[in-house]
Order: structure tokens, then sequence, then C-alpha cells
């Protein structure tokens, strides 16, 4: 069996050990955490660590921390009407979301689809300002929605900024920041953001957990699921105290290890983009001119096309995507690409490698020992049918 090398830390990244420690130990157990015996405190009790350590990934309090199943549906509980800050009762009136947004965030969550606005980017995906402050005057109290790194192309929007021109609009601002945690800082106070919406299997948490955080001050007042009280009202259901457990012990990993894990990332993705340029003079590579993520590369070779490229790296033991996960199965041109103006036949071909924290040297010679025979194979067949 070939070697494998695993570089689609995006889509999801694998099992963190302390995750699976912590989920393994709670599958032994019995208990739901709504019973007042000993075994449903048990349960309570391993929530609330958790509730911790990702408040503590996201320097919020726990009390403003909500488990839910996904970043899918946190983003679906943050963008409601229905949002109070500082006790103030007034309905939020228009969403305005980027056009390089996740899906989950793009459709617009609870708002009326009239009541939804994209906002247009520049030619690295990075929000245009002047037009977000334009869109904002067509709004009484807006919400918007920006995340803070993008998952096909990593770019790092300037959250700090847009909080600022949101809050002189009277607005409230969300960020998606599933593709930041444990990779650049996502400390809801240095962003200025009010709401945050985080995903464990990101970070190397188990599947089927996420969160959303906070800052004191803001509430929901419509649950997205009503039943039980579970969540503070705000989210009904029995918790899925495995995958919540794993995904605190991930949190707190990610935290500890940030710094080191983003700077040894960072010097693999620029040798491997390095060598890419020289191997590949014609490759364009996404986002470059803007700050990225330190794990991320998205690139394209004209006249290659992803779907086969894919195909080909993974019979040469690599895993790689095509921009969004979401939509690789079948692969369509990347909206994010749309959205900044890249040509369809060169979005056709973009190729998106993303590290994790156990991605070795090793790992980057075999993807450009790969690289040079896709590339070669791939090309050579095309030139041979054209
Ligand atoms: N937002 C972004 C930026 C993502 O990359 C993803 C996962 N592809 C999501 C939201 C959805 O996260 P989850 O898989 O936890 O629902």
């Amino acid at each position: 069996m070939t070697e494998r090398a695993y570089f689609d830390w995006n889509a999801t990244a694998p099992l963190r050990a302390e995750a699976r420690v912590a989920a393994l130990a709670v599958m032994a157990l019995t208990g739901n955490a709504s019973s007042v015996h000993a075994e449903g405190r048990a349960a309570r009790q391993t929530i609330e660590q958790a509730r911790a350590q990702v408040a503590a990934l996201a320097g919020a309090e726990p009390r403003n921390v909500t488990f839910t199943s996904g970043a899918t549906e946190a983003n679906m509980l943050a963008l409601t009407p229905a949002l109070e800050a500082g006790g103030r009762k007034e309905p939020r009136d228009r969403l305005f979301v980027s056009a390089v947004e996740h899906p989950s965030v793009r459709c617009g969550g609870r708002f009326a689809a009239d009541a939804v606005e994209t906002l247009p980017v520049d030619a690295n995906g990075i929000v245009d300002l002047a037009a977000l402050q334009a869109a904002l005057a067509r709004a009484e109290r807006p919400l918007v929605s920006v995340m803070l790194a993008n998952n096909e192309t990593g770019a790092i929007q300037p959250i700090a900024a847009i909080a600022g021109i949101v809050h002189a609009a009277n607005g409230l601002l969300h960020v998606d920041a599933v593709q930041g945690a444990g990779r650049i800082d996502c400390d809801i106070g240095a962003l200025g953001a009010d709401l945050i919406s985080l995903s464990s299997h990101k970070i190397g948490g188990p599947q089927g957990a996420g969160a959303l955080v906070r800052r004191d001050g803001i509430h929901i007042s419509e649950p997205l699921i009503r039943g039980g009280g579970q969540e503070r009202n705000l989210r009904a259901g029995t918790e899925n105290v495995a995958a919540i457990a794993g995904f605190g012990a991930a949190a707190e990993t990610a935290r500890l290890a940030r710094q080191a894990d983003a700077a040894r990332m960072a010097a693999l993705r620029d040798r491997f983009e390095a060598a890419l340029k020289v191997q590949t003079p014609a490759a364009v590579i996404f986002a470059a001119d803007v700050v990225r993520l330190p794990n991320t590369s998205l690139f394209a070779v004209p006249g290659l096309k992803a779907e086969t490229a894919i195909i080909s790296f993974d019979l040469n033991g690599i895993a790689v995507s095509s921009g969004a996960a979401c939509s690789s199965g079948k692969v369509q041109i990347s909206s994010v690409l749309t959205a900044m103006g890249v040509s369809a036949d060169l979005a056709r071909g973009a190729v998106r490698v993303s590290l994790g924290p156990d991605t070795t040297e090793a790992d980057i010679d075999l993807l450009l020992s790969a690289w040079m025979r896709v590339v070669s194979s791939l090309l050579k067949s095309h030139a041979n049918a054209a």
C-alpha cells in the first residue's frame, strides 16, 4: 500500500490524542447531564469543564458558550433577528454577509431572504470596507457576518476594522471563526466580535460538536431548537457529552500549542509553495497578496482540472481537496473564487492543500513528489487531447 499523507485539515482534522482520551472516557460512563443523581452530575461536570476549555480558546466567559452540533448549527443560531445587546430588545432588521462566507452563513440563517444582502470582496477575497460602510446605511439595526479566515484560500479578514465600522453603524458582528481557531488568535474581545462560531472537528475534536460564543451583554431570545431547557434554553436536546468532552480537550490543546503549531505549519506551507512555483511556474496561488492562515494553500495551473488532479493525487497517496469539501463530492466552480473575480477556467483547476499540527517535512516531500507525477501526466494527457 502506498504511503499516505493527509492534506485536508480544513475539511476535517484528525482526532487529537487528548480529544480521543476525553471522548472515550465519557463513552464508558452513563448519565444524562439533566439528571440529579451522581451519574447525571458527572455528565454535567464534564460538559461544564469543556465549556470552560472552549471559553478559554475564545477568550470568553463560560456562561456565554452554547454547545451545538457543529458550526453550521452555531451559524444558524447566531444569524437571527432576535439578538439583544445590553438588554435592549431591538430586532435586527437586515443581515449582511460577505460573498466568500461558508454556505451555512450565505444562506442567511433565520432572516427572510429579502432581508439578506451580500457584501462584495476584492481580488484577494477581502471584504470591501467602503462597500460595507455604504451598505450599513441601508439598515437601522444591522447584523453583519464575516468569517475570520476563509476555508478555501486561508485569507484573513480585517475583523477589528470591520467591527469598528459595524459598531459605529449601530450594528452587531458575527464572526465564523471555524478556520482561524487553533491557527491564529480568536479571542472574541480582541477581534471586537459580538458572536463567534467554532467547530470541534476543525481543531482535532470529534465531529458533531460546535459552539456559539457570545460576548457579555449579547442575548439570543429565539432558540433554534425548542424542547427541553438544555444549554440555558438556547438549544434543546440531550447533549452529545462525548463529543463535547473531546471538543473541550481539543480546544485546550489547540490554545496551548497554537503559536508553535502555527510557526511550524507556516514554514512547511511556505516550503511547499516555493517548490510549487519552481516546479510549475504557471501555478497561481490564490490570495497570496494578503495575510493568510499558516496552514492553507489554494492554487491552480491553467489547463489542469481539479477533479482529475484530486483523483490523481489520491492514487499517489495524497489527500487534498478542491476548495470547499462540502461541494467537492460534485466539483463545482468555487463561489469564493468567483466572488474574487477569478475566471471560471482557472477556478476549475483550484486545488486546496491544508496542513495541520502533525504535518511533517516527510509529508511535504511526498506531496511534492506526487505533484511532479500528477502535473506531468495530466498536462501531457491534456496536450495530447488538444
Ligand atoms: N464555516 C466554515 C468556514 C467552515 O469551513 C465549515 C466547515 N466546512 C463550517 C462553517 C461548518 O462547520 P461544521 O462542519 O461544524 O458544521
